[in-house]
């Protein structure tokens, strides 16, 4: 998998933890269950510096995703989009596609082979 986009996951990742940390009942909830919670400054500063190491084009693409979705960037692990669950074109799974990103033509999300 190309650096970008494994850049791209770990954003994701850190935006969904941010988020969670943000709502406070999920976080309690996090404690309770004896989950220790880093900072949301903490957080926030390796977002910047992670989205600093993602080209714009990139960066902007997801940020608009995430407007809507949970997730902007998914994983292909059957013929279908994990997000919206429409069949994906057979072009998809040739060797030529194995290293891009892809995009579902119904959501707009993100896709890569695994
Ligand atoms: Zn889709």
């Amino acid at each position: 998998m190309k650096e970008e986009f494994r850049l791209l996951i770990a954003l994701q990742d850190l935006d969904i933890m941010i988020k969670e940390t943000k709502d406070q009942s999920t976080s309690e909830e996090l404690k309770n269950l004896g989950f220790k919670l880093t900072g949301l400054k903490e957080l926030q500063e390796a977002r910047v510096k992670l989205a600093r190491k993602i080209p714009p084009v990139l960066i902007n693409r997801y940020e608009k995703l995430m407007e809507h979705y949970t997730m902007a960037i998914l994983p292909v692990t059957s013929d279908k989009c994990l997000g919206c669950f429409v069949r994906l074109p057979s072009v998809f799974f040739s060797a030529a596609h194995s290293h891009r990103l892809l995009t579902c033509e119904n959501c707009g999300r993100m896709l890569y082979l695994l």
